[in-house]
């Protein structure tokens, strides 16, 4: 497409109105801004005054590395301010400031940083301009690199001085707007990165007209930027550029070219910068889980061994136990064997004695006839009978023979007759014979 196509190309024509507007805004709001940063490095010099007692604030010495905050850290990774990678966290070589001001100045600009958690961009900074340039202060609140050598107001472009107004809290009182993340500065913030960013460099009508109507909306704030005479100058220019008659010089297309080449330029170092922080991250942890692997393994090891140490020591006196166990169980069962011994004899012995009594008794009981008895008692069964007997009856007669073993057999009627049979029957008489 050549020139004068593009030119004449609607988009095109608005993306380039959209460029121009932000270099009128700067132009509206670099006074203010300069202002607004002179007063609080004021404010802030007459602070230190008070809060470190010195009457005159000034120091050239100290660097940001070795610096010391006036503020103490809460623990090894907790800063009282809330601020990630703060000073305080590694006291270590760290420095008081000689002229007790910059700890005092640092505290000041992370207290003030209004994103939470706080953060600075101390690379945009030197501390030894601290107490002799605003701009070295104000800069701690551009949240982009590129701005290390910028001095004014002037020299830094609509987004850097957007940056400040919204990042520093302290220059909030300096407007009526409400910063809020979708307010007019934050929205246009937004706005420059998507007009600077763009790649086919083309915007919509309505896009360019709402950035331009938040860009007239800052630079009326009720507060102090609507009266100031840049701001109504800026904001006239901006009304013209909305008009769809408005001429686009050569000029004017090469100025907003340049500017979205150099925010395209930021952008891409910017991209370096995230990379490179990204990778030293990335090392850092890669290094930190390398020691905490190594840690973590020898924490292992020592955990095992006391373990083993102390399995070691429970096996031991399970072993114990058991053996004293079995020592108890061996002489327990040796006990109950004595005893049980010693119950059996007892058992034996009084059973031996029941059994000799019962013996007795038997004995007693079935005492066999004598033969006198036996005889007697022949002859009184032949008399009642009138049959004689020819001899005694057997068992009478192996009474002779002593013996320890008895056989008990009843007397069957037909060996004495009836009337003996009954007399015996009553009596339940038996006789015991001897084998
Ligand atoms: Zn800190
Ligand atoms: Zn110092």
């Amino acid at each position: 497409m050549n020139h004068q196509l593009q030119l004449e190309n609607k988009k095109y024509r608005n993306w380039v109105k959209a460029g121009l507007g932000l270099r009128y805004l700067k132009e509206g709001l670099e006074p203010f801004s300069d202002d607004i940063v002179r007063q609080q490095h004021v404010d802030i010099l007459n602070s230190v005054k008070q809060t470190c007692n010195v009457t005159t604030v000034n120091c050239g010495n100290c660097n940001l590395k070795t610096l010391m905050p006036n503020h103490v850290r809460i623990s090894s990774r907790n800063c009282p301010l809330g601020q990630a990678n703060c000073n305080c966290l590694y006291p270590r070589g760290k420095i008081v400031c000689p002229n007790n001001v910059c700890g005092a100045i640092y505290d000041t600009i992370v207290t003030v940083h209004n994103s939470r958690p706080p953060a600075p961009f101390w690379k945009n900074t030197d501390v030894k301009k601290w107490c002799t340039d605003p701009w070295a202060v104000a800069k701690c609140f551009i949240n982009a690199q590129g701005y290390a050598q910028k001095t004014s107001a002037a020299e830094i472009d609509c987004s850097g001085l957007l940056h400040v107004i919204i990042n520093n809290k302290s220059l909030h009182s300096h407007i009526q707007c409400i910063i809020s993340g979708n307010d007019e500065f934050c929205k246009t913030r937004q706005a420059r990165n998507a007009i600077f960013h763009s790649v086919t460099m083309e915007l919509e009508d309505s896009g360019v007209n709402d950035y331009i109507d938040d860009m007239i909306a800052i630079l009326e704030d009720g507060k102090e930027l609507h009266a100031r005479p840049e701001s109504v100058e800026a904001v006239k220019k901006l009304q013209e550029i909305k008009n769809d008659a408005f001429i686009i010089t050569k000029e004017t297309e090469r100025d907003v070219i340049r500017a979205a080449h150099i925010a395209f330029d930021q952008k891409g170092k910017e991209l370096e910068q995230k990379i490179a922080t990204a990778i030293a991250s990335i090392e850092m942890k890669s290094k930190e889980g390398t020691e905490s692997r190594e840690k973590a393994k020898a924490e292992f090891l020592e955990t095992s061994r006391s373990a083993e140490k102390k399995l070691d020591n429970k096996t031991k006196v399970a072993i114990e136990k058991i053996q004293s166990c079995e020592t108890s169980f061996l002489q327990k069962t040796k006990n109950s064997t004595d005893n049980l011994q010693n119950i059996t004899e007892e058992s034996i012995d009084q059973i031996k004695t029941a059994g000799e009594a019962t013996i007795r008794k038997i004995r007693d009981a079935i005492r066999l006839p004598t033969i006198k008895e036996a005889t007697s008692l022949k002859q009184t069964q032949e008399k009642k009978s009138g049959v004689r007997f020819e001899s005694m009856p057997s068992m009478i007669r192996q009474q002779k023979h002593e013996t320890n073993i008895y056989h008990r057999e009843k007397i069957m009627p037909q060996q004495y007759g009836e009337d003996y049979e009954r007399k015996k029957r009553g009596n339940n008489f038996y006789i015991t014979i001897l084998k």
